[in-house]
């Protein structure tokens, strides 16, 4: 075996935390790894929905990430201020750390100023802050409009804005105020979950629809104006809100962009099964990717596949040091579960690589898809922090 290695894990989200814990696992103890994050606690994102319509409070869904050195992880609170690929060579807050494997699970940056007038006209369910603010003022409205937004195309998580209007829908019927309160999405993008293909686009259309939410697809917001609660949309058209919740752009972490990993898209390119960067022994997963698909579309950011990859990265990163075949691929496949408000989810999943186009199957809404999605979310924060 070689001398002691170290390897840097740059994030703390779902895919550093899961390429933390897995090279832990597999790599004898003399070896390193060191996850590094800005935010003292680990938030699990995809229970905001359920936070946002007061069926979560924000202690039950965030844990300490100091947790991880009982693992025998050392966590670094940071900022990461500058990457060098060539040289596995960060800074963070100042300091200098050198990995002989870098792993840079960074996420997503997400740009609500990109939209003039988005922040102060509404709430994003994307951060806790947020999704806090929204509980707030859905409480606080009894009568009028809310309009659920997308403002750019793409997102992570594509299902969300779609489950968080059933969300919504279903908070005012239980308080008796679904005539009084009228529900309407208008999104970025053509469908909805277009990768996943039309089934699964259809299907989850036909779950407003049998709420009777209204949908607006492509309509692109350019602006939104805070004091007369309006939204103006590319295509000419406008409308009032009385409350707006939206899911903010999204781009790069600003030090990804300011890096030598920052491809043509702003996103980090890789090889789509083993992650591998164009840098030695750098690799990056999860929503800091971007994976060109053969339908023209990327893969999308979910934490499902950032799950996938940073297994497939670990395991690889270990054969490498332990000197065995680093064979693992990262296949494409996904699932997740669409919330309906009703006690139920429905489910999509199946092979996102699949060529000529993802082979997706949509199954309806039941008990079980909703409880699958419990399970997991209580899995995730008792066993992987
Ligand atoms: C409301 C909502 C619901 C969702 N539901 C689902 C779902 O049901 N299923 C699903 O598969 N996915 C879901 N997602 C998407 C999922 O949460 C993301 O795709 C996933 O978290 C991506 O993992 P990641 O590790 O790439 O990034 P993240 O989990 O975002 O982690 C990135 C980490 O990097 C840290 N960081 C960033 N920049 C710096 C810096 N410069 N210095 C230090 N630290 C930094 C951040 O603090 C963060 O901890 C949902 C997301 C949201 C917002």
């Amino acid at each position: 075996m070689d001398a002691a290695k170290t390897v840097v894990v740059l994030g703390g989200g779902v895919g550093g935390l899961v390429a933390a814990s897995a090279l832990r696992k597999h790599l004898p103890r003399a070896h390193r790894v060191v996850l590094v994050d800005r935010e003292r606690e680990h938030l699990y994102a995809p229970s905001l929905l359920w936070l946002m319509v007061g069926l979560r409070e924000a202690v039950s869904i965030k844990r300490p990430l100091a947790r991880l050195q009982r693992k025998g992880i050392q966590v670094r609170l940071g900022e990461v201020e500058k990457i060098d690929p060539e040289t596995r060579r960060v800074t963070v807050s100042g300091e200098i750390l050198d990995a002989d494997y870098l792993v840079v699970a960074l996420g997503a940056e997400l740009a609500a100023e990109a939209v003039p007038g988005l922040r102060e006209a509404g709430h994003d369910f994307y951060t806790l802050a947020g999704a806090e603010g929204l509980r707030a003022a859905l409480g606080s409205l009894r009568r009028g409009r809310v309009v659920v937004l997308t403002a750019a195309p793409a997102y992570k998580c594509p299902a969300a804005p779609y489950e968080a209007a059933l969300l919504i829908d279903a908070f005012y019927r239980k308080r008796g105020l679904h005539d009084a309160v009228a529900i309407e999405v208008f999104a970025a993008e053509p469908g909805p979950m277009a990768v996943a293909g039309p089934e699964t686009s259809a299907a989850v259309k036909q779950l407003l629809a049998a709420k009777g939410i209204a949908y607006h697809p492509e309509h692109q917001v350019t602006s939104v104006d805070a004091a007369a609660k309006q939204i103006v949309f590319a295509n000419g058209a406008n409308t009032g809100f009385d409350l707006l919740a939206y899911v903010p752009p999204h781009r790069a972490p600003r030090v990804v962009r300011e890096s030598a990993l920052a491809g043509e898209t702003g996103w980090i390119a890789v090889d789509r099964h083993t992650l591998g960067t164009h840098f030695p022994r750098v690799f990056a997963i999860g929503d800091v990717v971007s994976i060109p698909l053969q339908l023209g579309k990327p893969l999308p950011k979910a934490g499902v596949f950032a799950h996938a990859e940073a297994e497939v990265v670990a395991k690889n990163i270990a054969s490498l040091i332990l000197d065995r075949d680093a064979s693992d691929r990262f296949d494409g496949h996904g699932a997740c579960f669409i919330e309906n408000g009703n006690g139920q989810a429905g489910y999509g999943g199946g092979d996102f690589y699949a060529e000529p186009k993802p082979i997706v199957k949509f199954r309806a809404p039941a008990r079980r898809w909703h409880l699958a999605k419990v399970l997991l979310e209580k899995s995730w924060l008792h066993l992987k922090v």
